[in-house]
Formats: C-alpha cells, structure tokens, sequence
C-alpha cells in the first residue's frame, strides 16, 4: 500500500491546483451573486488544460487515465467552488461514464467525443416528485412504436437540467413494477416533447442550474437506448463512481475551509496575538484537520480499488457517506474559526457551508448510503418497503 503520489500525479496536481487558484477563484464572488451559468468561460480552459474526459478513453480524445486522477482534479477544484468543478464531474464521474462502460460502439463514438471537448454534457435524471430515495418507483415511461420510444413523464432536481445538451433518463419500460422494468435512455436537449421547469433557488450551489424535466409524448429514437430493461443493477454499477464524484466535492470544499481557516488564525489578532495561540483554535484547526484527512483516504482508496473500473458499492457509499457528514462539520468549524466574519458574505466561508449542505442529498441521501453499507457489510438487500 503507497499513500504517496507518483511524479506525474503530484505534477499534474500542482497544475490544476495552480490553475484553480490563478485563473478560477477570481471567478467565484461574481458567480456567487449572478449565479451565471460560467461553462462558457471555463469549458474552453478545461479542454485546454485535458480536464474533461481524464479518465475517458484515448481513442475518443479522452484522457486514458483512470478515475483517481479526475478525482484529484476534481478535488484541487472543488476546493475553491463546486460549481466550477461540476463540469470536470460531469465528463469524469457523470452519467457519461455509463455509456463509456456499457454502451454500443455507435454510442461511444456518438456521445463520448463532444464530452470530452465540452461540446456536449450529459446530466443524469433519475429522481422524480415521487421517486427520490424510492427510485425504483420511478413513473417516466418508455414505450417503443416503431423505431422510436415515447417518453411521458416527470424529473425532478436535474442538476444541469435546461442546460446540459444530453440526459440520461432512468425510465420504465412496458409498466413492468420495481427494478426490473427500469433502463436508461440518453435524449437530446432539443427532443420535441421535452420541454424544463423553472430554474430551481437552492440555498447554495449558485451558477448551477438545476430544473424538472418535462417528457409530453417526447419522440427518442431507438438507437438511444443505452441500458434496457432488466439491467438496472449496470446502472447503479455506473453510479458508483458518481457517489465517489460527490464525495469529492464535499471533501474538497471542506478542505477549502480548512485551508481558508489556516490562513485566517494566523492573521486575525485577538488580545494582543494572532488567534492560532490560543488553544481552542488549535483544537478546532486539529480537529478540521484529522476529519478532511480521513474522507480523503477513503475517497482515494475506492477510487484506486476501482483502477480504470467501477468502485465497490461498500467503498464508494462509505467514502460519500463520511465526506457529505464531514464538509457540514468542518465549514460549520470553520466559520467558528473566522468568527463574525465567518458569517459574512465578504468571506467565503458562509458559501462553503451552504455548499456542503446540498452533497448529502444528491446522489443519494445519507441515509441511503448507510442502507448500502449495512447491506453490503451483511451481504444481504433489506427491502425498504
Ligand atoms: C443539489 C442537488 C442536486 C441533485 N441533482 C440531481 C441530479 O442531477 N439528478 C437526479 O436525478 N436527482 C438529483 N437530485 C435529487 C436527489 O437525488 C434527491 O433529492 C434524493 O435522492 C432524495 O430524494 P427526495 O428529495 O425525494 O427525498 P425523499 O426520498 O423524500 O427522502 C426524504 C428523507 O427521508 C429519508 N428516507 C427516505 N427513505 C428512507 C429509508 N428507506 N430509510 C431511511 N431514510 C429514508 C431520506 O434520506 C431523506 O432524509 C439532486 C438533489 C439536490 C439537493
């Protein structure tokens, strides 16, 4: 076991940290404020930079690497927002990922070159107004007439929804109840039939945009069929490496806090020294540190158990389950540590807690993550019904 980075690792984790630091945190107050949408900014730097579709294949202009790399840069990103790293998620650990894994040919030379360009997201609708935890009541239906499926339905919280270009829906073929009957199907943002909701106000995560989707008889060809009915088990397969995604979201706005925390205790004087002399400060900055540290590990370890193939469902909700409870704890330290300033939008701190917040419920809920955990730790499947 080696807890060190090889050389090209620690070089190319420099750059994007350098990167992050030069070019994106300047980004970020303005984004707070106009929560723009900022992807035509950045998507041409993260082509240049080889940041979308790292751990894509070379042979579709991808980057060959496995997912602990994109996890890094997504890591070195997140640590300064999120939302300026989503796009980096998206080609890596995104839905994307399910057709690099489990698609045709066709559908590979299709959907994964425009991904790893930026030309093409793909964002990934499953839940539903009555199908969040309980997925597997999802209602979208699919039914094939002729060579093309037609799609009724609602999602809802689709981050990227209006924006992204390509959807993988999760739908249900042939009213078949429970798993069984659901696959996942990729339709275009200019599909007649699909048509978004309004923008949703979320308390963080400003600049990403997030809406229901609407299918009204919405017309998908046949050969967008990605994973068909009976299959469902591929596409939580595929999620793994998503769960691990937003893992590293939390982590990385959480070690954000801490290095914002580190800085600010040396320079914020109370009774006549800088803050980081009194003891308390000390506690919390150990404290914050030891927790970011753990997720971190287990982050890395499901990510390199998973090489360039998909983690462990045991791995992957452990790793999200202690990086979503862990950023809530280490923001909440952090604006402790900054005092009233903590609590001002002057400073970033107040952001990073609100950020932290939405992770433990997307991608499935905490709660969720320790069913999985219990479940694999017991080998067994606990019907929730
Ligand atoms: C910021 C953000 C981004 C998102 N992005 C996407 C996206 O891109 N695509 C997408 O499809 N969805 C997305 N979602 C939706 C997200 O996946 C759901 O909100 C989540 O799965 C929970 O579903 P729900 O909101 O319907 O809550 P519910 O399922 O109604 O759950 C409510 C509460 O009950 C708990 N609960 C439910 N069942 C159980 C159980 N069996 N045991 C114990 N507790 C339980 C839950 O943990 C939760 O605390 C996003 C959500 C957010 C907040």
């Amino acid at each position: 076991m080696d807890f060190q980075l090889n050389e090209e690792q620690r070089i190319f984790k420099k750059m994007v940290h350098d990167f992050a630091d030069q070019r994106l945190a300047p980004l970020v107050p303005a984004l707070e404020k106009s929560g723009e949408v900022l992807d035509h900014k950045v998507m041409p730097l993260y082509e240049e930079m080889g940041l979308l579709g790292i751990c894509l294949p070379e042979r579709f202009g991808g980057g060959g690497q496995t997912a602990f790399e994109a996890i890094l840069a997504i890591e070195e990103l997140a640590r300064v927002s999120p939302i300026i790293a989503f796009p980096v998620f998206e080609t890596n650990v995104g839905p994307i990922r399910v057709v690099d894994q489990f698609g045709t040919e066709e559908q590979k030379q299709r959907f994964i070159p425009p991904a790893c360009t930026g030309e093409k997201l793909m964002a990934v609708a499953m839940t539903e107004p009555g199908a969040g935890s309980a997925l597997t009541d999802l209602s979208t239906k699919a039914v094939l007439k002729g060579d093309h499926f037609v799609l009724n339905g609602q999602k809802r919280f689709i981050s990227g929804g209006g924006h992204s270009d390509l959807y993988l829906v999760y739908v249900r073929f042939n009213e078949i109840k429970g798993a069984k009957g659901i696959g996942g199907i990729v339709v275009e943002k200019n599909t007649p039939g699909l048509s978004f909701g309004k923008q949703e106000e979320f308390m963080g995560l400003q600049g990403m945009p997030s809406s229901d989707l609407i299918f009204e008889d919405c017309l998908v060809p046949q050969e967008n069929l990605l994973i068909p009915q009976g299959d469902f088990a591929k596409l939580m397969q595929a999620f793994d490496v998503e769960r691990c995604g937003n893992a590293t979201m939390s982590l990385g706005i959480a070690w954000g806090a801490l290095e914002a925390s580190k800085k600010y205790a040396q320079e914020r004087v109370a009774f006549g020294k800088p803050i980081c002399e009194f003891q308390a400060i000390q506690f919390l900055l150990a404290d914050m540190a030891m927790k970011v540290e753990a997720a971190r590990l287990l982050i890395y370890r499901a990510v390199t158990n998973a090489g360039t193939g998909l983690p462990s469902v045991f791995e992957s909700s452990v790793a999200k389950c202690f990086s979503n409870e862990m950023a809530k704890e280490v923001t909440d330290m952090a604006l402790q540590v900054f005092g009233g300033y903590g609590y001002s939008k002057e400073y970033p701190i107040e952001r990073m807690l609100r950020d932290s917040r939405g992770w433990p419920l997307a991608g499935g809920t905490v709660q969720i993550q320790r069913i999985n955990i219990a479940g694999a730790m017991l080998g067994r499947r606990f019907n929730q019904r």
